[in-house]
């Protein structure tokens, strides 16, 4: 375990800095998201969530393949490689680390995504713990331990008030810390101790919060008997607007479109980002088979907690980062779906 001093922050991103494209949670008019790093940016390491998660160094908002040229009748095609230089991914939760592993089971499986893949491969990722946890995390319900050590994280970091402590985890953590191993010292046994104690108090925080008593366990029924359950996705559904917040904020949501763009004599195919909740999501020549509303947010809801964990292993598509719960316009979020699916009577 190694300890660098919140001092030697900004020498050390400069030194990171001159290898790899930086990210870190940097805080324009007052929204924080993970932003390439330079001199003078604020960076927050204190908020826990930033309000998209980093997903989009997996899988870009929007992304080339294919260029295509129609010049003298005679038509030429050039395929597009995945852009972008090796990265540092500095200040990730324990949710969105998790929710990398999850993203791979979908991009990662036969037949791979050769585009996700080279993003993947090309960043090193430091997770934080959470201190100060949000009223709407949520994460613990789905086996997130936010004080931990995360699996898939290349380096775990802890805040330690006027330091923190890192622990490498891989061959690539292991390597960026060699390269920046001028600013760190050892952390010795009282550290250690210290870091326990740390850890107690997030786990303390994380049972304190409004939204630690979801029990998934309370959804009963067969997969067909919750998709039967009309009166509670009418329910949501009917205030829905339809607008994509959630899936475009969710760390986990993955669904996108195949669009070309074409000009007079040259076009584009690529892929953009999209949502099921969008009326013309899956729109084919026949037709589009979810016709409501209803169906779409169902959909949606039915991935996440049923289709998703019957094909991995139980394992939910929601990491309880609570951005849904804290930025949909009308307040419909997977806590209060858990609940009424289980049987509770909140209110919307
Ligand atoms: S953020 Fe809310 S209103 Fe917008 S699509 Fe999602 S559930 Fe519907
Ligand atoms: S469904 Fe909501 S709480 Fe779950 S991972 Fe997505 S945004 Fe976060």
């Amino acid at each position: 375990m190694k300890k660098i001093l919140k001092t030697k922050l900004p020498e050390l991103w400069q030194k990171i800095d001159a290898d790899f494209d930086l990210f870190l949670p940097i805080e324009k008019n007052k929204t924080l998201n993970f932003s390439l790093w330079k001199e003078g940016e604020k960076v927050n390491l204190d908020r826990v969530r930033t309000n998209a998660s980093p997903k989009h160094l997996v899988f870009p908002q929007t992304e080339t393949y294919l260029k295509f040229k129609n010049e003298n009748k005679k038509l030429s095609l050039e395929v597009v490689e995945a852009e972008g230089d090796e990265y540092v991914l500095f200040g990730v939760r324990p949710c969105d680390v998790k929710s990398f592993k999850l993203l791979d089971n979908i991009f990662l499986r036969d037949p791979v995504d050769t585009y996700y893949k080279v993003h993947r491969d090309r960043g090193i990722i430091i997770s934080l713990g959470c201190s100060n946890p949000e009223d709407t995390c949520f994460c613990t319900s789905f086996g997130v331990e936010a004080a931990s050590a995360p699996e898939g994280a290349d380096i775990a970091a802890w805040d330690m008030g006027d330091s923190f402590l890192w622990k490498t985890q891989s061959e690539k953590g292991q390597k960026l810390m060699e390269s920046v191993e001028e600013f760190f010292t050892d952390a010795h046994e009282k550290d250690l101790k210290t870091l326990e104690h740390e850890k107690d108090n997030i786990r303390e925080k994380l049972k304190e919060l409004p939204f630690s008593n979801i029990d998934l366990s309370k959804i009963k029924g067969t997969q067909q008997e919750i998709f039967d359950q009309e009166e509670i996705w009418n329910e949501f559904s009917e205030k829905c607007l339809a607008c994509g917040t959630c899936s475009y904020l969710c760390p986990t949501c993955h669904c996108y479109d195949l669009c070309d763009y074409k000009g007079s004599n040259k076009g584009e195919k690529f892929r953009c980002w999209d949502s099921c909740m969008s009326s013309d999501f899956t729109l084919m020549a026949h037709g589009n088979p979810r016709t409501s509303q209803m169906q779409r947010l169902r959909q949606r809801f039915m991935h996440k907690l049923v289709y998703y964990p019957k094909n991995h292993e139980g394992v939910y598509s929601c990491v309880g980062c609570g951005r849904c719960a804290d930025r949909c316009p009308v307040h419909i979020d997977i806590v209060k779906i858990i609940k009424k699916l289980g049987g509770e009577k909140n209110e919307l």
